[in-house]
């Protein structure tokens, strides 16, 4: 280089650059949400552990802002705004992390998937056509057979990533229909349609309901099982009612089974399920949006024994999850991703376009045998479609199998914990409970105890739980006036200590009514 070339020009500081004013923001941003978040892949923090016991999360009605401001005429700088806006939020909102947030099935978010995120939005990759996003359609592929591979079901060749198990769920009915409806894209149901009837256990999650409807089936066109007393759809009870209903001239067509109800983790026979479902050629969708990720464990030593032991023998068996026609598994759920990230797999994903595919006249440029494979708009309801696939992508590398499968059983092992506490508990009694949901209620004092606690928590935040209603044994559906039941849900990575949980029953005991205890 000659000593007459001049220095490249200075690195325009933000102030100096209108166009890139938010970038100290940014930073602050940045800071302020390493600040905040705990891993739950690698472990507990020095933060969390400073931070216990009591760390209370807001009321779920306390607002502390005044949102009833028009739209603002005049624009504001996006440091001040957001040097507004992070205490409140960071205040105002639950902490993910909480180590006795318990109540949903919400799991604290990977921070490398937080950051995955943000490089997402400022990509701003459209994942509905290839052509404008080819590289990002190939990594949802790859973390779509990755997450096939993680959960031991490598027949589920493809599918897409949606929102959450609801819209996988939907997505799959939709699939499925086309195939029961001979000339679905003209006809739609057809003839068929009023005698089309689908099957569910008594504690299927009600994105079912609300697909079948929604789809013109109506609640006629969904038969619901009743279920064992661990809330386990029965074959026998299916197979009385195929045949039924067979004898009766309707078709059966569609089979949700579960790997980890909502209510309580429940998961049902899978393998004999799957058998009545080849035999009878009905599409099996299996929901496993809460509870799939634990098939992972069936990998390493003493993992069947493991998931045996929390209920979900049928995840322990290598064929578990492989049967399934279509599969959902939520990302958002166990796999600590950020909310909006549900993955639907598929054994035969050519049945997605044959359900969904269109030829829209405003996107003439391709040419139709360039790309044999059809776009991703042309094979689930959405047609813009966000990069949800990064953040995954980046979060699996960053954990490995080995770090997610560590998360896995750390979950399991804190509801064993508590599992075993509430049952040595002279102050509650145990409902069903399976994976890491766990289901209870005082001894003492029915529905209204079970309230009063729940006020109590809410009011020193001690812990977050919530209440559930559970179909009895031969009812087809929880009763309005059934028992209301508490529901702990472990989900916190590796941060669920077991020692913590194992301690919690004594703790919620000392909040009950005096004298309910009953030693
Ligand atoms: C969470 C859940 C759903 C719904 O998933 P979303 O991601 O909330 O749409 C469906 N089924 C089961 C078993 C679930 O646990």
């Amino acid at each position: 280089m000659s000593q007459t070339t001049a220095p490249p020009p200075a690195q325009g500081s933000a102030a100096d650059d209108p166009a890139r004013a938010w970038a100290p923001a940014g930073q602050a941003l940045l800071a302020a949400l390493a600040a905040r978040l705990r891993d739950p892949l690698a472990g507990e923090s020095a933060h969390l552990a400073a931070t216990l016991p009591g760390r209370a999360w807001p009321a779920p009605g306390a607002i502390p802002l005044d949102l009833s401001a028009p739209l603002p005429q005049a624009g504001r700088p996006a440091d001040a705004l957001l040097a507004q806006a992070l205490p409140l939020l960071l205040d105002g909102l639950p902490p993910p992390d909480h180590p006795r947030a318990l109540a949903h099935i919400t799991a604290p978010v990977d921070p490398v998937a937080v950051l995955g995120s943000l490089l997402a939005a400022g990509l701003q990759a459209n994942l509905g056509l290839r052509r404008m996003a080819g590289l990002a359609c190939a990594i949802e592929a790859q973390t779509l057979a990755w997450l096939a591979e993680l959960v031991g079901a490598p027949a589920l060749r493809g599918g897409l990533l949606l929102g959450g198990g609801s819209a996988a769920g939907q997505t799959a009915v939709w699939a499925a229909l086309a195939r029961a409806c001979p000339g679905w894209h003209e006809e739609g149901l057809g003839a068929r349609g009023p005698r089309l009837v689908a099957y569910a256990s008594a504690a299927s999650h009600h994105w079912l309901d609300r697909a079948l409807r929604l789809a013109g089936l109506g609640a006629r066109g969904l038969r619901r099982l009743p279920v064992d007393a661990e809330q386990r759809l029965q074959p026998e009870a299916l197979a009385r009612a195929l045949a039924a209903d067979r004898r009766a001239g309707r078709i059966p067509w569609l089979l949700v089974a579960h790997a980890g109800t909502v209510g309580s983790g429940a998961v049902d026979p899978l393998a004999a399920l799957a058998a009545l479902a080849r035999r009878e050629d009905l599409w099996l969708h299996i929901d496993g949006a809460y509870g799939a990720p634990y098939a992972a464990l069936q990998a390493e030593p003493g993992g069947s024994d493991r998931l045996a032991a929390c209920g979900a023998t049928a995840l322990a068996d290598p064929a578990g999850l492989n049967q399934a026609d279509s599969l959902a598994l939520d990302p958002h759920k166990a796999l600590h991703q950020p909310l909006g990230c549900g993955a639907l797999l598929l054994r035969r994903p050519e049945t997605l376009p044959a359900a969904f595919a269109d030829a829209p006249p405003y996107y003439a440029e391709a040419e139709p045998a360039a790309d044999p494979a059809p776009d991703p708009s042309q094979c689930g309801p959405e047609n813009s479609r966000p990069f949800r696939a990064l953040p995954l992508w980046l979060s699996l590398q960053a954990a490995g199998a080995r770090g997610l499968r560590a998360s896995l059983r750390a979950e399991l092992d804190g509801a064993a914990a508590l599992r075993a506490a509430l049952h040595a508990s002279p102050a509650f009694v145990c409902g069903p409970g399976a994976l890491g949901v766990q289901t209870f209620r005082p001894r003492e004092g029915g529905d209204a105890a079970v309230g009063r606690l729940l006020a109590r928590l809410r009011a020193d935040g001690h812990a977050a739980l919530s209440a559930v209603r559970l179909a009895g044994p031969d009812e087809t559906t929880p009763a309005a006036n059934a028992p209301r039941w508490l529901r702990a849900c472990v989900v916190q990575g590796r941060g669920s200590a077991a020692e913590r949980l194992a301690r919690l029953p004594a703790e919620l005991a000392a909040r009950l009514d005096p004298g309910a205890v009953g030693d």
